[in-house]
């Protein structure tokens, strides 16, 4: 089948022939329709710290997906063959102390498609049926490959106290956008989106948001729409110093933050003023809660209530997948996808 592989440690993916994988008797094949291709990959792709740390050469690429089920492994029932389905990218022990509490999402035995194991940018994904999630009919293949970072913004979001909350959302990159509509959805009363790139203001704004404004024009907005408290709520969603202190600045007394968005290197913090003595709440948000998340997802795209799809900009054949990382890192696009099958 045809695979873009990261082959060697050194920068670039190879798109080839590569062996159908085989099915274990607790895994199900997947024909891969539709890719999203995320920021990890261009990481991949780029062969930065992050990734020569991490990776090892020769794995196929990319963790998001939506497919149908060609076969079942032989202890297989709860998965058929001809089932729309796409899957939890985070394979965990289900045994640990995290996994048996709840937690699964931090389990420290987690194994990720596409970084630790070969992953969807492939006509072919094998997959252990325990991770996979029936896509409802009124669910298109779609919005099903994007499934993995539209969970990141539904647990960043719905582990806050969203409704009639005031909200601010630092940077709008893919995940940021989704979380401002599931702000609205959630019934938040006032939703300031900030970045620095106008397309993916713009985008925000599709989405919802009530004002789309560059970093330096928040602290005003947010003082005029709070009467000087500060939002409830900031969902951190850049990884850039400067908005996760703006973050702990803007956001209320007794507060709550929410940080994914993911530093390139350690920052330092004034814990006394800029959390201790706010008695703020700051929640890490790792990947999506194993499946309370993925339930709440399904309900909110059923109800019409949400609907990502203004969000996907562009779409490419794997043949394209060097205008895909291009486009990606020119900030242009919103979500980009692979269309496979
Ligand atoms: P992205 O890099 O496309 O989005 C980040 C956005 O922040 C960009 O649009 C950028 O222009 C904007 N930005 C830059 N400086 C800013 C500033 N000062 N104020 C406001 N915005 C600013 O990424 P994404 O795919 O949407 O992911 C968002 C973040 O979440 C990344 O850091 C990513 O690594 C991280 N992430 C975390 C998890 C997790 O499980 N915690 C999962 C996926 C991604
Ligand atoms: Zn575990």
């Amino acid at each position: 089948m045809k695979a873009l592989v990261k082959d060697r440690a050194a920068p670039g993916f190879s798109l080839r022939e590569v062996p159908e994988p085989r099915v274990r008797d607790d895994e199900v094949l997947i024909r891969v329709r539709r890719a999203g291709v995320c920021g990890t990959d261009v990481h991949i792709h780029q062969w930065d710290a992050w990734a020569s740390a991490r990776c090892k050469p020769p794995f196929v690429v990319g963790h998001e997906f939506a497919g149908d089920v060609v076969e079942v492994g032989a202890l297989v029932e709860t998965v058929k063959v001809g089932d729309r389905v796409t899957a939890e990218g985070h394979i965990v022990d289900g045994m640990c102390l995290l996994c048996r509490t709840g937690n699964s999402h931090v389990c420290p035995h987690t194994k990720i498609i596409g970084v630790d194991r070969d992953g969807c940018f492939a006509e072919l994904i094998a997959m252990p049926a325990s991770n996979i999630w029936h896509l409802d009919a009124s669910i298109s293949y779609d919005v099903g490959g994007i499934h993995d970072p539209m969970g990141n913004a539904f647990h960043t979001a719905l582990t806050a106290e969203i409704p009639g909350a005031t909200v601010l959302v630092t940077g709008c990159g893919p995940i940021g956008i989704f979380a401002v509509g599931i702000c609205r959805a959630a019934g938040a009363s006032h939703v300031i989106a900030s970045d620095v790139n106008d397309r993916r203001l713009e985008l925000a704004q599709q989405m919802g948001a009530h004002e789309i404004l560059h970093p330096g024009q928040v602290a005003e907005a947010v003082r005029r729409s709070t009467a000087g408290y500060g939002v409830d709520v900031v969902l951190e969603m850049s990884g850039v110093p400067s908005a996760i202190h703006q973050a702990l600045d803007l956001v209320r007394v007794g507060g709550r933050v929410q940080m994914l968005g993911i530093p390139s290197k350690p920052i330092e913090l004034d814990l006394a003023s800029e959390v201790i003595f706010k008695g703020i709440t700051i929640y890490g948000v790792v990947g999506r809660r194993m499946y309370d998340t993925w339930h709440q997802m399904t309900r909110f795209l059923r109800s019409g209530e949400f609907d990502p799809t203004p969000v996907i900009t562009h779409r490419f054949p794997l043949e394209g997948f060097e205008d895909a990382m291009h486009v990606i890192r020119s900030g242009e696009a919103g979500k980009v996808i692979f269309e496979i099958t």
